[in-house]
């Protein structure tokens, strides 16, 4: 019989054991005093109508006393490292956005970004969100088809890339993508006379006038259009504007408790909003530096990274923490990290296993955060000075207010004020980085709104604490005699067992019950799939959870199908299981 280690609910903490005052002391105060036009008013500078997302970012720092203070730090898949300053980001993303002018990229126009994290995708960004133009990123191991799609559905004018990913997955397309005027090679130089077609980085940044672009874009102007992960289905476009920059600003300041000289890594690729909103706007805002990492995962580099570059404040994902869970305890013993001071994920639920892990292995509990793309910025936060109670998402953030809502048979929206009982996870529209729409599909964008509340989508709950609690995607909930069934419940269950590295948990249809839970699980090294392991895990499960919601099977997988973000796709569990048609994969890591 395994032996479950004893855990309190609640890991007790207090404001005055921090290493440095938390932004967000007191949440009551904080929240019942905090207000947008207060945090506009705070990033001062900005001319009346005008606002935008890279000039805050960037040129406010570059022209204080933060100018050559490492704004971003990259480290290169070998052991090179670069770093970029505050002042020559600005000078770089002026001249970008100037070699954008040059080509007649007009405002609005779309510009697609599809590389790996090398300095000039940052710059690309930033410089394009200068010069007015929608920035879209895509992440650079999709496939031709998905790269396509996306291309096409944003209507994207140019596109910044690689020679070789433009060699792999843009040439042989590139007829099927009529609104493409300009493709930007960025690499070694002269890319434009070996390859057809195409424009140089490095020469339109030699050749672009050096003086700061006017900044014409004011708070309603769309700034960005990222896709959804595509967990659910196909990947949604959604339109962001630049006055999304005032959650990214607070956010930072609330949920990542970013102080002046913190050193900050968040390992989320652009492709995804995180790696966006907060893997570059995010801490460029608080002018801190922030570490970026070329290469893909690995747990002996990322402990290394952690340890090397001293980072302070980690933003990662369950995916992530799973992995290094499964990579073993020892590995992690061979660094330390003194400075490390605080750590949140978000993508997934997150495992009150892994809450633990990184208590007793980094020396810190890892702090959930909840949010969506189409929020655009974290909304539910686990923060510095408050009390975890692991596998809770935390309480919602200044400024923003969460509820649960029921939508009953006859129409319409019921808000459930008492606390523990399930339901829809809806937002009170008025933070300003929710998305504006799901490009080119203005009905679906419509039926996520009751009157003033966004409806996520997501099933949760509410505390008597306030404190929220995930339960499932409306989509991934199980129905199994009578009961409602959440994913997230069982899975976590598994997850405490010694052996389990990683659980996925699907309703499989039943003609008595309606469905039955089938979970999937993947197991930690050193353990094997056998008849014996998986007696003892049914067991495990029934006794913690009930034999109504425990599995009735489990399967062993080596590995979970996830999207390219790390989300355990259980829609596609699901229709291996049935037979069923796939649907869109383009997201599936290791697909196409
Ligand atoms: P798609 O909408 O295309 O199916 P997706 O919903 O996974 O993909 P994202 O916007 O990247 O795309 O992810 C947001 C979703 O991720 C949330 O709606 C929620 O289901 C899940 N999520 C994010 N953070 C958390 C968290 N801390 N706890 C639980 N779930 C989370
Ligand atoms: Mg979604």
């Amino acid at each position: 019989m395994i032996r479950l280690p004893m855990r309190p609910g609640v890991i007790h903490k207090s404001a005055r054991d921090l290493p440095v005052p938390a932004h967000l002391a007191d949440w009551a105060a904080t929240c019942a005093s905090f207000s947008w036009p207060q945090v506009r008013g705070e990033l001062a500078g900005t001319e009346a109508g005008v606002l935008n997302i890279a000039q805050l970012a960037v040129d406010r720092h570059a022209q204080g006393p933060h100018a050559h203070r490492t704004a971003l730090r990259f480290l290169g898949a070998g052991a090179a490292v670069s770093d970029v300053d505050f002042a020559e980001l600005k000078s770089l993303t002026d001249r970008f956005a100037n070699a954008l002018a040059a080509l007649g990229v007009g405002a609005g126009d779309r510009v697609f970004v599809l590389a790996g994290r090398v300095p000039a995708l940052y710059v690309a960004v930033l410089g394009a969100l200068k010069h007015g133009s929608v920035v879209t990123p895509l992440f650079s191991a999709f496939g031709p088809e998905p790269i396509a799609t996306r291309v096409n559905i944003g209507g994207a004018r140019v596109l910044v890339t690689t020679e070789a990913l433009y060699r792999r997955k843009i040439e042989k397309m590139r007829a099927s993508m009529p609104s493409l005027q300009q493709v930007i090679l960025i690499g070694e130089g002269d890319a434009e006379t070996r390859v057809p077609g195409t424009l140089d980085y490095a020469k339109l940044m030699r050749e672009a006038p050096a003086q700061p672009p006017v900044i014409r874009t004011g708070p309603a102007d769309m700034a960005l259009l990222h896709f959804t992960s595509g967990t659910t289905g196909t990947p949604k476009g959604a339109i962001h504007v630049h006055e999304a920059v005032l959650t990214h600003f607070a956010t930072g300041r609330y949920a990542l408790d970013l102080h002046d000289d913190d050193v900050f890594w968040c390992t989320a690729d652009p492709g995804w909003v995180t790696g966006t909103s907060y893997g570059i706007v995010a801490p460029l805002l608080h002018g801190v530096t922030s570490i970026v990492d070329e290469a893909e995962f690995d747990a002996e580099r990322w402990y290394r990274i952690l340890q090397e570059q001293r980072v302070s404040v980690w933003y990662t994902a369950p995916t992530a923490i799973r992995m290094l869970m499964k990579a073993g305890p020892e590995l992690a013993r061979k660094y330390s990290f003194p400075q490390l001071r605080f750590v949140a994920s978000v993508g997934e639920p997150l495992n009150p296993e892994a809450v633990w892990w990184g208590q007793e292995v980094l020396g810190r509990p890892i702090h959930d955060n909840w949010w969506q793309t189409e929020t655009g910025g974290i909304m539910i936060a686990n923060t510095p000075a408050m009390d975890i109670k692991p596998g809770s998402m935390g309480k919602p953030l200044p400024g923003v207010q969460a509820l649960i809502v029921r939508r009953p048979e006859g129409g319409g929206v019921q808000v459930v004020d008492t606390p523990d009982t399930e339901g829809e996870l809806a937002l009170r529209v008025g933070w300003p980085s929710m998305f504006r729409g799901y490009l080119g599909q203005e009905e679906r964008y419509r039926k996520c709104f009751a009157g003033d509340l966004y409806l996520t989508g997501d099933l949760a709950k509410r505390d008597a604490d306030g404190y929220f609690w995930f339960v499932g995607r409306a989509d991934d909930v199980i129905k199994s005699a009578g009961h409602l069934i959440g994913p997230f419940e069982v899975e976590s269950a598994l997850m405490e067992h010694p052996a389990v590295a990683e659980a996925g948990v699907i309703g499989k249809p039943d003609p008595v019950v309606g469905e039955v839970v089938k979970a999937f699980v993947s197991l930690k090294k050193g353990f094997e799939p056998n008849e014996a392991l998986n007696l003892e895990l049914l067991g495990h499960a029934r006794k913690r959870l009930g034999a109504a919601v425990a599995p009735k099977e489990i399967a062993f997988l080596p590995t979970l199908p996830r999207t390219r973000s790390g989300k355990i796709m259980r829609r596609l569990l699901k229709a291996r299981e049935l037979g069923l048609p796939e649907g869109d994969t383009s997201t599936l890591e290791g697909g196409a």
